[in-house]
Parts: structure tokens; C-alpha cells; sequence
């Protein structure tokens, strides 16, 4: 089987290595730029004295937790080894060999490879604008279709569509294909867009949001995201569930970030502040970018993107780019970002 590879951001290190520099700055994997709120590092720590004991499998508190926060009824969450981890079991639960699964591309690169590990056929719908065209992505549907894709806030143009716009796609496909909402962002975009665990999944039986911890919450390194759906269709993600992949101190410091999230909304308020920061000087020095919702921009750059990318890494300011489309670069802290800003000018009077 010839499957493609996950390509992860390059690291800081690496690419002091490769081009003889120092104080290389990260902003390539839209991580969270702080460390864990203390609350979450002591909840790890503690957690860690009962390791020589199996984690809770079902992970049955934090289900709990996060039904509460979210107001719903527990049997409509499970978790998982990261937002990931949930979209291979579902892929595993739904594509066979000669099914198909339909996705605007560009998107998380996951997807082509989850889809193609099943034996079935990514079917990749054009982003117009880099914008999900839904109507595409509806008219894109057969009867082999099993899966749509949808991340909003979207990896990596950070575009996103509202739960109005997936209630148009859903009333336009047959209600046996599952649509997957992958919010993995929704924390930092525009409340506005709606809400699909209150908006969709109430009234769709074939909806299934995704979200994680990994990004507004700082937890990237651990490994954990949860899914929301219909109860039948938890149960059967849930059978997917590799034994005890949500380990125990991941439990932990999930429980500990949902109970102390007042500590958290600072931080991912100043991310979308900076955010903004950073698309009024881009768009000011005549940047190209799409409308950015999540912890990310990405600059339009066409064919010029793996030149800039080039020339900002030598400089030491690491981002990702996207061959021929453009690049997507990670909210830092204050700091980073200025620098980012900095050597980008550099780099364009060059
Ligand atoms: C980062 C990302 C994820 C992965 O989240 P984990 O919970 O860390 O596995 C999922 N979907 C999209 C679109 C992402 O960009």
C-alpha cells in the first residue's frame, strides 16, 4: 500500500542544524506558544505518582466533565488519543475499499491519508477563494460516498463556514453519509459562525464534531480530543477505541484544564488578539490572506511560497508551507510574532 506520509512542522532545532543559526523560532505546527497553566502541570504531576495502574479506559470523569461543560448528555462524548486518534476510528468505522470520502482540499493533511489507509478514494473538492465551496462539496456526493470532511476554522487557510452553511450541505445529502465537523480551532474563532453541538447535532443523526485540547489548551504534547455525536454512532467510534490510549495523566490534565479554564481564556484571548494585530500589519503592508479564524495565518503567496518560506527559515523564523498555495504561519507569543513581522519585511525587500 502506498500510503502519503504525515509530514510534521519542522522543529526549531532542526533548523538551526540545517542552516547554521541560533534562536530559531517554532511557528509551524499552530501550537500554543505558553506552557500549561500551573493548575494542569500539578494535575500531571499527581497524576503521575498511579502510573503503574491502567488508566480508566471508558475515561468516564472526563466524559462527565466535558458533557457538563458543554451541556449535554454523556453518552454523546467519547475520547481519544487526540482529535486525530477520533478521526481514524471513525474513518476505520465507515470507509471500506471502494467507498469514497469527500473533502474540500486543500485541508488537514490527514484526511487523503486516513481515507487511503481504508482502502478508499479521496474525492478532494476545490477551495474557491480559499473558501469551502459546500455546494461542491454537496453536488461531489454519490452513492459511495460514506464521509465528508469539514474543518472549520480549515487547516490550513483558517477560512471557516457557519452551522447555517453545513445545515444547507446537510438538507442537500442523504442522511446515511456522515459528515465530520473537525473544530480542532473553534476556540479562537468567531462565535457568530454558531455552534455545531447545539446547531447540528441535536437534529442530525450523521454529525460528528470533533475538538481537541490540543491547540487553545495547550496540551498538544499529551494527546487527547473528544467526540460529539449521536449516541449510536459514539457507541460504535468508541468500539475503535485503541485499549487505554487516553493514558492517565492526559485524563488529568484534561479534567484539570476544563475546571480551571477561567486561567486559560486569557491566553487564547491575547492569540486572537495578536492575531489581529497580525493581519491588520499584513493586509496593511499588502499581504494577501483569507479571512483567518484560527491560531494561524496564511499568507496567498502562489507560486512564491516556497521562496519566502526559504528565506524567512534561513533567518530563523520556521513556518509551513503549502507547495504552490502559500503559508501558514502560527500565532507565537508578542515576541515571536513581531519577529515574524520583522524578518517577513526583511525578506520581501530582499
Ligand atoms: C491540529 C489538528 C488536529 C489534530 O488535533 P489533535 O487533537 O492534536 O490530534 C485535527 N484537525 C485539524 C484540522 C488540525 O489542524
Amino acid at each position: 500500500m502506498s500510503l502519503p506520509v504525515y509530514k510534521p512542522g519542522k522543529a526549531a532545532v532542526q533548523a538551526e542544524e540545517e542552516h547554521g543559526i541560533t534562536d530559531a523560532i517554532k511557528l509551524a505546527s499552530n501550537e500554543n506558544p505558553y506552557a500549561p497553566i500551573p493548575a494542569v502541570v500539578e494535575a500531571i504531576r499527581e497524576a503521575a505518582a498511579t502510573v503503574n495502574r491502567y488508566p480508566d479506559h471508558g475515561a468516564g470523569a472526563l466524559r462527565g466533565a466535558i458533557a457538563s461543560w458543554l451541556g449535554i448528555d454523556r453518552d454523546r462524548v467519547a475520547t481519544g488519543p487526540g482529535s486525530v486518534g477520533l478521526l481514524r476510528q471513525v474513518c476505520m468505522l465507515y470507509l471500506d475499499p471502494g467507498d469514497e470520502a469527500v473533502f474540500p482540499w486543500i485541508s488537514f493533511e490527514a484526511y487523503p491519508i486516513f481515507t487511503t489507509e481504508m482502502g478508499a478514494t479521496p474525492v478532494r473538492i476545490p477551495l474557491v477563494e480559499h473558501a469551502f465551496d459546500l455546494a461542491a462539496v454537496a453536488d461531489a456526493v454519490t452513492e459511495r460516498t460514506k464521509l465528508v470532511l469539514l474543518a472549520t476554522p480549515n487547516n490550513p487557510t483558517g477560512t471557516a463556514v457557519s452551522t447555517t452553511a453545513i445545515a444547507g450541505l446537510l438538507a442537500r445529502i442523504p442522511d446515511d453519509v456522515v459528515v465530520v465537523v473537525d473544530e480542532a480551532y473553534r476556540e479562537f474563532a468567531d462565535p457568530a459562525l454558531g455552534d455545531p453541538v447545539a446547531d447540528l447535532v441535536p437534529h442530525h443523526r450523521n454529525v460528528v464534531v470533533l475538538r481537541t485540547f490540543s491547540k487553545a489548551y495547550g496540551l498538544a504534547g499529551l494527546r487527547v480530543g473528544y467526540a460529539v455525536g449521536d449516541p449510536e454512532l459514539i457507541v460504535d467510534v468508541d468500539k475503535l477505541l485503541l485499549p487505554f490510549s487516553t493514558n492517565s495523566l492526559v485524563q488529568a490534565a484534561a479534567l484539570a484544564a476544563i475546571e480551571h479554564f477561567d486561567d486559560i481564556r486569557p491566553r487564547l484571548e491575547l492569540l486572537v488578539a495578536e492575531r489581529h494585530r497580525l493581519v491588520r500589519a499584513l493586509t496593511g503592508a499588502g499581504w494577501k490572506l483569507p479571512d483567518a479564524q484560527a491560531n494561524f495565518v496564511f499568507l496567498a503567496l502562489g507560486p512564491r511560497t516556497e521562496e519566502i518560506y526559504l528565506a524567512l527559515e534561513r533567518q530563523g523564523v520556521v513556518t509551513r508551507p503549502f507547495p504552490g498555495e502559500g503559508l501558514r504561519v502560527t500565532i507565537g507569543s508578542p515576541e515571536e510574532n513581531d519577529r515574524f513581522l520583522a524578518t517577513l519585511a526583511e525578506v520581501a525587500a530582499a
